[in-house]
């Protein structure tokens, strides 16, 4: 007998390298190119020490409210955290404690797998198809609650809201949350249906589309009676996650839409011109709606160009894991970072021949 009987052993989830060096192209965990909107800096610059004594609004009023004026939805209606990681492990907690196990796809985040096992949440997953789109009738049984990113992660495969409301409407009976944490680079939100379905949670981030992966914001919208069952178990495990510099800076980002609306369409512009060339280069791709690319070459190993392009300073992604194990995942970065990787592959792999 030993303490470490009662521990709760999990495998954590593992996230993309975070290298030190400052030299290299960092196109792994499809973070923003671009700095946040200029309002951030100018709140960072302006925010007094002294305001840091207090504890911050364990509400995150000024947040919630303008994320309420840009998503149309009352401030009940919405719930922040330390990231999506933060809301959608909430979320678990919250609405996944029935006996029929949750559902998700066998290929997407791989953090879903990991908060079951913490939760103990008994979970099944189900397959995608050859092109790695959903098969919507394998939703349709009983269970105990639903994750589907849309956009999927890593492949960047969307799939129509359409679909998704056949999902959530032959699920009235649990919890549907779908992950839009790759929404802003060309796919359709489901938010306007959260009226219609007391039963959807739409779950989004501000690390991607809105530079901010270091600040760590992330929210949820949905049915208002949803929301205060996330606030109480929120409530009862941290009441102060949302520290001050982060509601005032992220306040400041939700404002600026028209900058937000310029580097997601950069993002979408370069991920388009991107595809062309490297299909040039002997690449096929899934149709991707995210701000990333899921690449795969007619002759060379995923894992070889992996390997070579990280040699050369250039980091991307690559799962050694059934069914994506030659399939790289490219997070699209400035034209001039794609145009430096796009060089060495032209180069790499005429020399390779
Ligand atoms: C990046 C990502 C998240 C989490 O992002 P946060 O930085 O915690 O907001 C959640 N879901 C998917 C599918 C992601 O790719």
């Amino acid at each position: 007998m030993s303490w470490e009987n009662n521990v709760r052993k999990v495998e954590p989830y593992v996230a993309g390298e975070q290298p030190k060096q400052k030299d290299i192209i960092k196109l792994n965990t499809n973070e923003c190119p671009y700095p946040p909107a200029p309002g951030v800096a100018k709140k960072a610059k302006e925010m007094m020490c002294e305001s840091l004594r207090l504890y911050p609004d364990m509400n995150a009023e000024k947040l919630v409210n303008a994320l309420a004026e840009y998503y149309k939805v009352k401030p009940a209606q919405i719930f922040v955290g330390v990231g999506s990681d933060d809301v959608l492990a909430m979320a678990f907690m919250t609405f996944f404690n029935g006996k029929e196990p949750i559902l998700f796809p066998d290929i997407t985040y791989s953090f879903y797998d990991v908060w079951a096992e913490l939760h103990r949440i008994p979970y099944k997953v189900c397959p995608l198809d050859e092109e790695f789109k959903i098969r919507k009738e394998d939703y349709f049984v009983p269970n105990g609650g639903i994750v589907i990113p849309n956009p999927n992660a890593p492949t960047g495969v969307f799939e129509s809201v359409e679909v998704m409301e056949e999902i959530i409407r032959a699920n009235r009976d649990v919890v549907v949350i779908i992950d839009e944490a790759y929404v802003d680079f060309g796919g359709e939100s489901v938010l306007p249906l959260i009226d219609k379905y007391d039963n959807l949670l739409v779950v989004q981030t501000f690390s991607k589309s809105r530079a901010m992966a270091g600040i760590r914001i992330g929210f949820a919208i949905g049915n208002e009676k949803l929301i205060s069952y996330l606030q109480d178990v929120k409530f009862s495990f941290n009441s102060y996650t949302m520290n001050l510099p982060t509601i005032e800076m992220g306040t400041e980002a939700v404002t600026d839409d028209t900058y937000f609306k310029e580097i997601t369409g950069k993002i979408i512009a370069t991920r388009e011109r991107v595809k062309d060339e490297m299909a040039n280069l002997g690449f096929s791709f899934t149709d991707s709606k995210a701000n990333f690319l899921f690449a795969t070459h007619e002759r060379v190993p995923a894992q070889e160009i992996f390997q070579a392009l990280k040699e050369n300073g250039i980091y991307v992604r690559y799962w050694n894991k059934p069914r994506i194990n030659n399939r790289l995942r490219i997070t699209i970065g400035t034209d001039e970072q794609m145009d430096k990787m796009l060089a060495f592959l032209k180069n790499y792999l005429k020399e390779r021949n």
